[in-house]
């Protein structure tokens, strides 16, 4: 089967789409073909994306402000969209590197209102629409490794994406009767510019031995579960925990 092109045509909207694996998502709907949405705080960052989504294949690309912890921005994104929307692609996160102890109220408030209020209030926005309209729809939680297991110094983070892994289960549940599927994919420790000093560091080089697959991934090693997701190929999958990880979650004890 091929994944990608059960993804043409649809309309896709990515959140945090102004970096990383936000931005690299959208670069994949769009080589499929996909009506995509690009959503960040600051539109603006948004308009050199939009044209290489363009050029890249995408039937339409569009930018809009989207701040995720804020209801007015959301219900104004939803009400902008220039067209019904299909897929609905939590991406927009946060972490923070500090211990508990170390974390004052307000950090952990803003990790929770990003990682796990955003990604309530986007998907209630999209599945009550969805419902409305008598329309089918997809929703694509980026959830982590660290849903499932825990690291030191990154705990608000671990809650926040714990909760979100939860939530993907519990929403799939009250939404099936509305043919809206809501499934998460959880991203093991990615290469990106943002870690890629860490990873060459000795603690970084440790982590790496832990993996099983013993190499970090990259965004594209995410390509195939994505579209899975996001797409129509999987019609009756809903509720799943997607890791994609080279093991890590399975390493031993
Ligand atoms: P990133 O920092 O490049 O991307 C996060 C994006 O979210 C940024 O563009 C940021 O501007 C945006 N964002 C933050 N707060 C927002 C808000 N209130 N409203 C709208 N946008 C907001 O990091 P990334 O690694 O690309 O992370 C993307 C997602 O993948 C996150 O949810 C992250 O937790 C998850 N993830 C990443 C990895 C990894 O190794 N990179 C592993 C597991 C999970």
């Amino acid at each position: 089967m091929d994944l990608g092109a059960r993804l043409k045509g649809r309309h896709v909207l990515v959140t945090g789409a102004s970096s990383g694996l936000g931005e690299h998502f959208a670069r994949l709907c769009a080589r499929h073909g996909a009506r995509v949405s690009v959503g960040a705080r600051r539109r603006e960052k948004l308009d050199l994306l939009v044209a290489e989504l363009r050029e890249a294949g995408a039937l339409e690309a569009r930018a809009y402000a989207l701040d995720v912890t804020d209801e007015a921005s959301i219900k104004s994104c939803f009400n902008d969209l220039a067209a019904p929307l299909d897929t609905l692609v939590n991406n927009a996160g946060v972490a923070l590197a500090s211990s508990a102890l170390d974390t004052p109220l307000a950090d952990f408030d803003s990790v929770i209102a990003t990682n796990l209020r955003g990604v309530w209030a986007m998907s209630t926005q999209a599945a009550a629409r969805w419902r409305d309209e008598g329309r089918e729809g997809a929703i694509v939680n980026i959830a982590s490794i660290l849903s499932a297991r825990v690291s030191g110094g990154v705990a608000p983070y671990a809650v926040s994406k714990a909760a979100v892994k939860q939530a993907t289960h519990a929403l799939a549940l009250e939404w099936a009767r509305y043919g809206v599927r809501v499934n998460a994919l959880a991203p093991g420790y990615i290469e990106t510019e943002i870690n890629a000093e860490f990873f060459a560091s000795p603690p970084g080089q440790a982590m790496i031995k832990r993996i099983p697959m013993r190499r970090l991934g990259r965004p594209e090693d995410l390509d195939a579960a994505f579209l899975l997701l996001a797409g129509d190929a999987a019609p009756w999958m809903t509720g799943a925990f997607v890791p994609v990880d080279g093991g890590h979650l399975v390493s031993g004890l």
